[in-house]
């Protein structure tokens, strides 16, 4: 081999005297062995003269280098194989280590392979020395870890990333806002950021309704979508399931935040295509401006969160920026969710009855119980106010299970007392939650099974808009009570978007006409019409109809001409307490 080795060099003895023939040997075996272990080893081996130019490579090396022999290398520099950048980087790196004498130990850097890929390698380099201890080049030894640095890559895409979109995940958003929190700190002029979180609305309608491959090709579509409404330098994530969280760094107001929020709509207001269906998605979204007030990163995002669940409330597809009452209201929430865990134990919760009216013989049917709470010191508490947050906390499993058995109980005892034909039912609601997360059927089973109540005197209620998200989940639940002979009434009907054939695929027994279509019949003629349509087409699909809310007599009459079968309003009785309904079945309905 032509190539020169400084301390090595066999060559220099040639032609000596014989008499050192025997160290002669015992050099070539010592560059033997050397040269053997550099071109075995994995690692790319290299020495260079003082100005950089290579002496002698190894195979590796020269693979690395994409030259056929290592012979081909010497004299040549970086420059001939490398970047200029890291050409130069890599000079200026050996010129201090000549200057100063110091290795250069296990430096990472990525390269660009001969075939135009990424090679990951970590560099040791060191000064070389003659056997004066002279410094005269430099060798290196660089191995490649590329394997090990995608391992790396991979481990952090899964810790800090979301698999579904690749977006950064919730751990990420959070250092990022983290790191903001910080840089606010040591700011002299105030920082303005924005945390702005969205949850798509009715995504679990796609989920339920095509299936979770669909929902997740949609997250995905929404994905790409948000990023065109974000600056580089903004954090989009995906804190998980159908809910997004975006970091809008360094704005100048509000203003700012809004118009992203507007933008975001407009983005997703175009139909997505997903499973040759075409599908039209909103978002609620909710926002946080940096204060100073707030001390935690955790702090922020929760009240984007309370400011998007407004959002939501408010009508959906729309955003609203945090303020301090929101914050209150939230508390009281919190609040209301205490105490209300333990309201059933205290015996605060309690049934009302409102009596249904049979509008043909103006006599009663039965009732429907509505749900009370005797709040010790806030009052009577509503269910509109506490079912939500029954609903939201999971509360509603014992709640809808003790309205269940104490109205079930009730008229049980009431018909036991006042026998009458046809005997009086009674109506339970059943909300949305209770459908899709408890074992409503089973429930049912037991309580009857306890009462003794005849399943035919039980009416679940169940609103139009709870059993058109429960499409699936509910079909069996609303068959297995059927088959038990306990009927089914669709609540608010007219408020739910569903269409009567479609509700003809459930046993549903009667229509519960939502009130707002009721207090509206008198105001002009064509809500009289629609309350007249839905009765005619319930009536041909073989269902009752209720009227809800019915609160004149004009109202009544009207009801009545239109056949409709029964109705429940203030005009024959508000919902009472058990000792006063039970004077209306004694004494009858009051003329009206
Ligand atoms: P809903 O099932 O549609 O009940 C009818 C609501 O209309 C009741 O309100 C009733 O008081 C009211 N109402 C009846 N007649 C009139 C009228 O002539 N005019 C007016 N303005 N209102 C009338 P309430 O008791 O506040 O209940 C509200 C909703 O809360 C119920 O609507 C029902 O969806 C839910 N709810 C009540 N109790 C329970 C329960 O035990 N479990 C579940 N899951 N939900 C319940
Ligand atoms: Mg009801
Ligand atoms: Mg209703």
């Amino acid at each position: 081999m032509a190539v020169s080795l400084a301390p090595l060099d066999p060559n220099q003895t040639h032609g000596e005297a014989p008499a050192h023939t025997a160290e002669m040997a015992r050099l070539r075996d010592e560059v033997f062995l050397l040269e053997t272990l550099m071109d075995n080893s994995p690692d790319s081996i290299y020495f260079k003269d003082l100005e950089s130019r290579f002496t002698r490579i190894n195979r590796y090396a020269a693979e690395r280098f994409g030259v056929g022999e290592p012979a081909q290398a010497v004299g040549r520099t970086d420059f001939d194989y490398f970047t200029d950048e890291h050409a130069t980087q890599a000079f200026r790196d050996e010129q201090e280590i000549v200057r100063t004498g110091l290795p250069l130990v296990n430096v990472e850097e990525k390269e660009t392979k001969p075939d135009g890929g990424v090679r990951w390698v970590s560099t040791t380099k060191m000064p070389l020395r003659d056997s004066a201890g002279r410094i005269v080049g430099t060798f290196g030894v660089s191995r490649d870890i590329t394997q090990r640095k995608e391992f790396e890559d991979q481990l952090e895409r899964q810790a800090f990333f979301d698999t579904l979109t690749h977006l950064p995940n919730r751990a990420l958003f959070m250092n990022r806002l983290q790191h903001l929190f910080h840089r606010a700190r040591r700011a002299e002029t105030d920082l303005v950021f924005a945390v702005l979180y969205l949850d798509i609305d009715r995504f679990k309608g796609v989920n339920d309704g095509l299936g979770h491959q669909a929902g997740d090709d949609l997250l995905v579509e929404i994905a790409r979508r948000l990023e065109r409404c974000v600056r580089p330098s903004d954090t989009l994530a995906r804190l998980g399931g159908d809910e997004f969280t975006i970091l809008l760094e360094d704005i100048a107001s509000e203003v700012d935040a809004t118009r992203i929020a507007d933008r975001i709509q407009r983005e997703l207001s175009t139909p997505f295509l997903v499973h040759g269906q075409e599908l039209f998605s909103s978002a609620s979204v909710g926002i946080a401006l940096s204060s100073s007030s707030y001390q935690r990163p955790e702090d922020m995002l929760r009240d984007a969160d309370i400011a998007m669940y407004r959002a939501k409330a408010g009508g959906r597809s729309r955003h609203q920026v945090f303020d301090a009452d929101m914050h209150q209201r939230a508390v009281s929430l919190l609040r209301l969710e205490t105490d209300l865990r333990r309201a059933i134990e205290r015996g605060e919760l309690v049934p009302y009855y409102q009596p249904i009216i049979d509008l043909a013989t103006r006599t009663l049917r039965g009732f429907e119980a509505l749900a009370r709470w005797r709040h010790p010191t806030r009052g009577m508490v509503m269910p509109d106010v506490f079912i939500p947050v029954a609903e939201e906390t999971g509360l509603i499993g014992p709640i809808g299970d003790f309205m269940l058995l104490e109205s079930c109980r009730q008229m049980r005892k009431w018909q036991d007392l006042h026998p009458r034909t046809p005997p009086l039912c009674i109506s339970v609601n059943v909300s949305t939650r209770q459908l899709a997360q408890t074992d409503v059927a089973e429930q049912v089973r037991r309580v009857l099974l306890e009462t003794g109540l005849a399943p035919a005197c039980l009416t679940l209620e169940i609103t139009e808009s709870a059993l058109m998200q429960n499409l699936k989940s509910g079909a069996g639940v609303i068959q297995r009570l059927h088959e038990m002979s306990v009927r089914l009434h669709v609540d608010d009907f007219g408020t739910g978007y569903s269409s009567l054939s479609y509700l003809h695929n459930f046993p549903v027994h009667t229509l519960k006409v939502d009130r707002s279509f009721v207090s509206r019949m008198e105001d002009a003629p064509n809500q009289a019409e629609i309350v007249k349509a839905i009765v005619s087409l319930a009536q041909n699909l073989g269902m009752e109809v209720t009227a809800e809310g019915v609160e004149t007599n004009a109202q009544a009459d009207a009801l009545e001409d239109l056949h409709c079968t029964s109705a429940q309003g203030f005009l024959f009785s508000r919902p009472l307490p058990a000792a006063d309904a039970e004077r209306l079945i004694v004494d009858g309905i009051p003329p009206y």
